[in-house]
Formats: structure tokens, sequence, C-alpha cells
């Protein structure tokens, strides 16, 4: 075993849950972990987790986490052994992986000629097809003229796909269902993979109309040991990208697994693999044919699903294998346990093709649950910035069965607070609790096929319940703060009869409730009915109330005028308070009289049904230690009192109404 370097230093060349999560497997092995952060990231959790961290640089990628010679000089700096280079980033870049073996640090990855290898689409089909490895029938030639391409696509058949050699994260791809369509395609792959990759070469492949998307984990050491650890169905994908993650696939058989696993055995054999990757594949379920994809040579975003299937730790295999020790495991241990799915979280909006959003997460709060695991990149009050991925956090649970994973997956989706920012949360519900998602039955398709745009939008149900939470919390912020300036007993409350008025924006939405505080409880008017409300506690965040009869509980964070409200039903709304009282002061011209500021009624001077001339004082009020009499401005008789003496009011609190002499 002398050829093993023990890891004692590890510096972490990437953010976000990837770093929180190798930080975990670290602090596990007795491992002293370096991250490193840029100028967004400086108060980011996994910085806060780790041994030591060091500022790289300003937030943009190429200042910091694409900066080799300063991580390199950092590892060097801080005495690490190793980098481990998470996902994205310079995860699968072969020239960084080749200076950190020339600079005696270990890379934690495979060897810089298999990335390099499967760094081009064409190279890696032309291999994978040397060692057997199906391929999809395609063409990737050194001819990129359009008539060659016309001509290999007729051979294909068409539709084909257009991909970028450079290529990944669905960039530079066109569907081309019919001749006519190529040129222009053509070059709008070309575009597209020339800005984003440098190279505008493409390869062509026959289209697999209706596909699965399975890959499977492969592991290698430096001893010539390969195996598989089981497969990931990842067909649920927006733009090209996953966004659930389940295992085991439900459309596998032990025969399709045993051909699959062991296609991807051989791919890895091909690169004389070292360390951890994935083999993806294409299945067309209908011919129950499959084609290699690629081979992502680096710890996927999605491995918390094979590790909670078979109980690895695969950030520890990685370490292992890149300190020189032998793979601790053969083919026939890999047993899988259970069911496990993930489903990714993402500062984004369903509503907008999936476009990302920035903007704070003001609060990010879940609760426990038997088999879930949160690998979050944030805590409440963390910004999502726009330099990075979006992602805010995968949300991975395992069940002894698929339909209980799902279950629980769903819960958890509903219950999440998750708040300050537009996500995908409320969209990743509803694709679990789909019923052909739940049966399985779906193919790369699913989301446009089930969810065309008009379907992503977050539906407003329980829009009125949240304005009823924000008005009571609200309401009691208001009373608090008159109680803690009077000294009142906590729990005694003003008896107002007068109704109040107050509104809410939601995006376009507008909601007016009418209420009116009756001692023990609040009646309220919405859309022209009247509930009657009690709030049973407001202890922030947690918000519980009685609708008539009927109790829950929900989560709200104030930020002035801003309510952020979360119920499991209605999922995260934001609701804008509006100014308080622009309809009384309308109203008053008509006999309404209203508080000029926040006062104490100190007397009522009138009766209903009195009389009054102009001048007649009408209520004495005090504020700020002055006393202020109300004075009638014309004749008339006192139609309504709204206030009682003692009543400690806002300004603009109607307090009574008057009829004018020439109506009454
Ligand atoms: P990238 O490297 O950009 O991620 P991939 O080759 O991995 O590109 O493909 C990404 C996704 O595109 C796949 O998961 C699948 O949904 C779809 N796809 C790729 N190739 C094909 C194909 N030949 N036919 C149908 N869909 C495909």
């Amino acid at each position: 075993m002398d050829s093993v370097k023990y890891i004692s230093t590890l510096l972490i060349a990437n953010r976000g849950e990837i770093a929180s999560r190798i930080i975990r497997t670290c602090k596990k092995m007795g491992i002293r972990t370096v991250a490193v952060f840029s100028e967004a990231d400086r108060f980011a959790p996994y910085v806060g987790e780790s041994d030591q961290a060091v500022y790289i640089g300003e937030s943009a990628p190429a200042a910091s986490y694409l900066n080799q010679e300063k991580i390199l000089e950092v590892a060097k700096a801080q005495g690490a052994q190793a980098i481990h280079p998470g996902y994205g980033f310079l995860a699968e870049n072969a020239a960084f992986a080749q200076a950190c073996a020339e600079q005696g640090i270990i890379f934690v990855g495979p060897r810089p000629e298999a990335i390099q290898a499967m760094g081009s689409k064409s190279e890696a089909k032309a291999l994978m097809q040397a060692h057997e490895v199906p391929v999809v029938p395609g063409y990737q030639g050194e001819d990129q003229s359009p008539e060659r391409l016309k001509e290999e696509a007729e051979k294909i058949g068409y539709p084909v796909l257009l991909k970028a050699v450079a290529g990944g994260g669905g960039k530079g791809m066109r569907i081309v269902h019919a001749p006519d369509e190529l040129v222009a395609a053509m070059e709008a792959a070309r575009r597209e993979a020339q800005n984003a990759f440098g190279s505008a070469e493409l390869i062509l492949e026959k289209y697999i109309a209706s596909g699965r998307h399975i890959e499977f984990q492969i592991f290698g050491d430096q001893h010539g040991n390969t195996l598989h650890l089981l497969e990931r169905e990842c067909t649920i994908q927006r733009r090209y990208q996953k966004v659930i993650e389940e295992s085991p696939s439900p459309v596998m058989s032990p025969e399709l697994r045993e051909r699959m696993g062991l296609a991807a055995v051989k791919a890895a054999e091909a690169l004389a693999y070292d360390n951890a990757g994935t083999v993806e594949f294409i299945y067309d379920e209908q011919a129950d044919e499959f084609y290699f994809l690629e081979v992502n040579t680096r710890l996927q975003v999605e491995h918390p699903v094979t590790e909670e299937i078979t109980g690895l730790d695969l950030v520890q295999l990685q370490l292992e294998v890149a300190q020189g020790m032998p793979l601790s495991l053969n083919q026939e241990d890999i047993q899988a346990k259970g069911y496990a799915i993930e489903a990714r979280l993402y500062a984004e909006d369903p509503a907008n093709d999936f476009l990302p959003v920035s903007g704070q997460v003001v609060r990010f709060d879940y609760a426990e649950l038997e088999g879930l695991r949160m690998e979050s990149a944030v805590q409440s009050g963390s910004h999502i910035s726009v330099y990075y991925d979006p992602m805010i956090a995968k949300i991975v649970v395992w069940d002894a069965h698929r339909q209980g994973a799902h279950r629980k997956l769903h819960y958890v989706l509903e219950n999440l607070v998750c708040q300050g920012t537009t996500t995908n949360q409320a969209f990743l519900a509803d694709v679990v609790a789909h019923p052909a998602f739940q049966a399985g039955q779906y193919d790369t398709h699913f989301i446009d096929t089930h969810f065309p745009p008009e379907k992503r939008q977050a539906s407003s149900a329980g829009l009125q319940q949240a304005a009823i939470a924000a008005l009571l919390a609200d309401w009691q912020e208001r009373e608090a703060k008159r109680g803690l300036l009077r000294s009142i007993p906590s729990g005694w409350r003003n008896n107002y009869t007068y109704p109040q008025q107050l509104s809410f924006q939601h995006g376009s939405e507008e909601i007016t409730l009418e209420y009116r505080y009756c001692g023990a409880f609040f009646e309220i008017g919405l859309d022209g009915l009247t509930h009657q409300v009690r709030l049973i506690d407001w202890t922030a965040p947690n918000l519980r109330m009685e609708i008539d009869g009927k109790q829950s509980a929900f989560q709200l964070t104030r930020q002035g005028n801003t309510f952020f409200v979360h119920h499991p039903q209605s999922g995260n709304l934001q609701l804008e308070r509006k100014p308080r009282f622009p309809l009384k002061e309308k109203e008053s011209g008509q006999g309404i009289y209203q508080a000029p500021m926040p006062s104490q009624v100190l007397k009522v001077l009138v009766e209903v049904g009195q009389e009054v001339g102009p001048g007649t004082g009408l209520m004495v009020l005090s504020s700020m230690k002055m006393e202020n009499t109300v004075e009638a401005t014309e004749a008339g008789r006192i139609e309504e009192i709204y206030v009682e003496a003692g009543a400690n009011i806002e300004a603009g609190v109607q307090l009574l109404k008057l009829a004018p002499a020439e109506e009454a």
C-alpha cells in the first residue's frame, strides 16, 4: 500500500450545496477542508462549514471559481494535497486536472486523458463504438458542409438531432424534422455552440422521439477495477436539463439492468476510468434499445439518489480511489435497497420558460421527515446571485417503496417554506402528483406534454386565506405596539366596533378585506361572504387561525408592507399591503369623521340620534399628550358611532357618521 498518498487537507474548488456535501464527508474522514469563495459567497453556508476559507476573487466565475492559477496557489499555500472540483466549473477541465498533476496535487476525478476523451461528443462516440457500446446512429465526421449534413441526415432518417461537439447543458442542440429545416437549424446550433463553447462543430444523431434518459453511475480505481452502481432515471427534464431523478428506474428489468450495466462498465474500461463518473444513455422504450449519449467525468448533481439506495458515500469512495486505494467493493456487493428520488429546487419561473431569477431567500425552513435528505445551498437570508446556477436545494427522499417516496417528496414540497424569490417548488409538487409520473409512464417530453406553459402557473388558491393571515398578523402587531406603549396587560384588546378595510396586492390580483374586531373574534368580509375568524396564536413565524371553525397553521414572514405567507395548500405567496385608508378619505365628505392622527378616545360627547350643529363637540381625542376635540362641520343628526371611550385608534380610523340636516 505504499502507493497510497493520504490526503489530510483538501481544497474544494466549488461552492454551494456540493461544497457543503464534500465538507460533510471530509469531517467524517478527518480531512481538513479549505473552501474558496468569491465576493458573492462571503456569507454562504459552505464557507462557514469549512475548516479554512480563502477569498479568491470577484463574483464572476472567471475571476474566482474558474481562476485556475489562483486556486492552485491557495491549495499550495494551505498545504492541500488534493483538490475536489465538485461539478461544473473546473470539474471537467482536462487542462486543470493536468496542471494539478504537474504541481503534485491530487485532482479528485479521473485522469486528464479520460476527461479529454469525453470532452468531445464525436470522439466519445467513436471510442464507445470501438468498444462495442451502442451509440445513437448518426454522423460525427469532419466534413461540416450543409450538403454533407443533409446527405447524412437522409441516411439516418428524420427527425434528426444536431448537437455541439463540445456541448453540454443542452446548449447547441436542435431537433430537425424535415430537410427544409436543416440549414436554418444548423446555423442556429452553430451560433449557439460557438458562443457557449468556442467551437461551432456539430454532430448529427437520430432523434429518439420517445426516449428516456437513463444513466449509470460508474466507478474505477487506479488498479484497473471498474464497476457500476446501478442506474438513475433522469427523464423528467426541461430545456434538456434534469429536474427530477429517481432510482431504481420504473422501467428497469433485471435483464435490462444487466445489459445496460455491462455497457456502462465497458465504457468505463474503454477509458481506464479511475474515479466517479456517469454513463448516460437514451433508452427507446418501444424498441427496447438503448444508446450511449455521453460520459460525465465527475460527480453528478444527482449522486445522492445512488447513495440513498446503495448506502454508499460516493465522495468518500472518490477520495479513497484518488489516494490510490483499490475499490473496496465488487460488482456483486452492490445491492439496491428501497427507492430514492431527488427534486431540484431552482430559483426560476416555470411560467416564464423556467428562466432563472435572482433575489433573496428571505426564509428557508422545512420540517424533518424520516428519509429526507435536504442538500441546500442556502439558509434564511441567502442571496441567489446572477452569477451562478440558481439551484436552491436538492430535496432527496428515501422510502422502502416508490409510492412512499413520492408521497414523502410531495409532502416536503408542500410544506417547505422558501420565501422571497420565485421558485419551481409548486411546479415540482404538481409533477410529483401527476398520474403519468406516478405510473412511471413518461419520456423526455413529459413536461411539455403535461405541463404546457399555462399549466405551470402557480395557482392562487388559498390567496384569500393568506390575506386573512396577513391581516391578522398586521392587526396584532399594531395592537402589540400600542400595548407596549401603554403597558396594557398582554392579551388585552380594545373592543372595536367599527368596520375597517385592508387591501393586499398579489401579482396583478388585488384582494380587499373588510373586517371588524368583535372581542373574541373577527368578522371578515371577502367577496360578499362574511367569515368568523379567530386568531389562535401569532408567534412569528407561526400563525394559527380558525376560519369558520377550521383551524390551520400558516408560516408568515413580514418585511415592511410585504407579507410572505406559506400554507401547504397554497404554497408560498407574497402579498403587498396597500396604503391603509385611501377609501375612507373618499367617504369622509359624506358625514364620516375620522381620527386625524393615532389617538386614544377620551370621551364621546354625543349619542346616536342626537341633533348637532356646526361646531358641536363630537369627541375628545388624545394624542401625543394633547387633547383635541373633533367638532361637527355642519348641521345634522348622529347616525352611527364607531368607537368608544378608551379605544386606541390609528390615523384615519372612522369615528362616527353624521347624516347632514337636509337628508335627515
Ligand atoms: P448535453 O451534453 O448538452 O447535456 P446530452 O447528449 O447529454 O447533451 O443530451 C441531453 C438530453 O437531450 C438528453 O438527456 C435527452 O433528453 C436529449 N437527447 C440527447 N440526445 C438525444 C437523441 N438522440 N434523441 C432524443 N433525445 C436526445
